[in-house]
């Protein structure tokens, strides 16, 4: 847990999901969960890899290799958890399946964010009802070095009335509302190009844990 605060008078319960296809999990994933944890004071977050990532081509490596991946990244950083739910269902993996599951899990009162990095949240309108993510969540958007946040028409009027400031204003209600927000070790790590670096034999030293990339090594795997 990251929050300050704990015991009675503690604020609600504030914890937040990072969904994403973590093929492989690398810094710039787990040190924007760390200093999410942090800025927001978050109870926990939940690192949830997708089985089926709805919006592009299925993964060449097995969901069940991604978890073990992100596992062994996160080890037991405080805050942090390798959350397994979307193994266990079938079809593509919904964000708002996912959300509806958290909601279910910690209750109506709890605050309940899904951050996404700014290049997710520009295909956010394409989503699965996009409207219902903020009936069960708020948005955090996590600028990223090298994407620009210029929304389209779709997602200007999907957002319309939702921004706020604050992280103060973001937890005065359970969902709804949407927050950008730049985190002070912003990194240009992409699993793309990790993906690129492997194949190619090249280094990935210090873009993702060791423990990543003792796993990748032994398992053989973006060969
Ligand atoms: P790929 O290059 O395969 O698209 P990725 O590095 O963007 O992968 P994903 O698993 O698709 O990784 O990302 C999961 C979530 O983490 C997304 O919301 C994405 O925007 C965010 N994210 C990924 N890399 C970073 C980073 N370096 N900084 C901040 N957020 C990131």
């Amino acid at each position: 847990m990251c929050a300050a605060e704990s015991g009675p008078a503690a604020p609600m319960r504030r914890i937040a999901m990072l969904g994403g296809t973590f093929d492989p999990v690398h810094h710039g994933h787990l040190r924007s969960a760390v200093e999410l944890c942090e800025m927001l004071s978050l109870d926990q977050v939940h690192m949830i890899p997708s089985q089926l990532p709805p919006h592009r081509e299925a993964p060449g490596v097995a969901a069940t290799d991604r978890l073990a991946m992100l596992a062994a990244g996160i080890d037991d950083t405080p805050g942090l958890r390798a959350d397994d739910r979307e193994l266990h269902r079938s079809g593509p993996s919904y964000s708002v399946d996912t959300l509806a599951s958290l909601r279910e899990e910690f209750g109506e009162r709890t605050r309940l964010v899904m951050a996404l990095g700014v290049d997710a949240f520009l295909k956010l309108a394409e989503w699965h009802e996009p409207e219902r993510l903020f009936e069960l969540s708020h948005l955090v958007v996590i600028a990223r070095p090298g994407h620009a946040a210029l929304p389209g028409d779709a997602l200007k009027a999907l957002i319309k009335g939702r921004e706020v400031e604050s992280s103060e204003s973001l937890f005065a209600t359970p969902a709804g509302r949407l927050l950008h927000l730049r985190l002070p070790s912003s990194m240009d790590i992409s699993a793309t190009e990790l993906r690129r670096r492997l194949q190619a034999g090249l280094s990935v030293r210090y873009l993702l844990p060791s423990a990543v990339e003792t796993y990748i090594q032994s398992s053989g795997l973006y060969r």
